[in-house]
């Protein structure tokens, strides 16, 4: 049993890359953005609450994000493992998680940060949309829809975009990120948790590198990377 985190900004793969986890090694995905956005359309006060704070940008208070988190921990059913995904985006959810998982007897093994360039990031996310079905994840550009209007992955004709899927919003969620997110690269270097990929490469490459940290074929790469960064 491996359980990961997937670390990154907004549009870095994480969502991707989970589901191709999932789907190849029967892990199973925690996406606190997930769990939010069903939250949001159960018409309850918490949900209305967690809508107008989502919408904005900005993050939902740590006391409701651990709480979904708990519960799903709490439930088991972790397949293969746990891919935490977007979560956690603080360092009171980082410890708070680390806690959760001392008293669930489990420990991360990896936190994969995907590192990507912000220029980058904007145009990827603006042109996004994903398959209402599957979740299969499209871009105007580089990844359009099929002509037939048929999901590749199940055959699915409904598409969505994410209301906060456009380049304002996006500036506001990637503050959130350097602010109160990034931190947590440095929290799990020094517990030696750290691998680092290119969230920037194609998305192909991106699960080998992935793989490779899963099956133990990459040791210790964020230090490797540290002192080639450094060179
Ligand atoms: P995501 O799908 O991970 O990009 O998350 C979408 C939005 O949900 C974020 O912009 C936040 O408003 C909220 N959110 C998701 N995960 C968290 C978290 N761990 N802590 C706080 N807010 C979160």
């Amino acid at each position: 049993m491996t359980d990961i985190i997937l670390l990154g900004p907004p549009g870095a793969g994480k969502g991707t890359q989970a589901r191709r986890l999932v789907e190849e090694r029967g892990m199973v995905q925690l996406s606190t953005g997930d769990m939010l956005r069903e939250a949001r359309t159960s018409g309850t006060e918490m949900g209305r609450k967690v809508a107008e704070v989502m919408d904005k940008g900005h993050l939902v208070t740590d006391e409701i994000v651990i709480g979904l988190i708990r519960e799903r921990i709490a439930a088991g059913g972790a397949g293969a493992g746990f891919i935490f995904d977007g979560f956690p985006r603080t360092l009171a959810q980082a410890d708070a998680l680390g806690a959760l998982m001392d008293e669930t007897g489990r420990a991360i093994d990896h936190v994969i940060e995907m590192a990507v360039d912000d220029e980058v990031l904007v145009e990827r996310v603006s042109g996004r949309s994903t398959c209402a079905t599957c979740g299969e994840v499209y871009h105007d550009r580089t990844r359009p829809i099929p002509g037939d209007g048929r999901c590749v992955n199940c055959g699915g004709t409904t598409f969505t975009r994410r209301g906060d899927d456009n380049a304002d919003s996006l500036r506001v969620r990637l503050l959130a990120y350097y602010k109160q997110t990034s931190p947590l690269v440095g929290y799990y270097y020094a517990k030696g948790l750290l691998r680092r990929v290119d969230g920037l490469a194609a998305i192909a490459d991106v699960a080998a590198a992935v793989a490779a940290i899963l099956d133990g074929a990459a040791d210790g790469p964020a230090a490797a990377e540290t002192e080639a960064a450094g060179a």
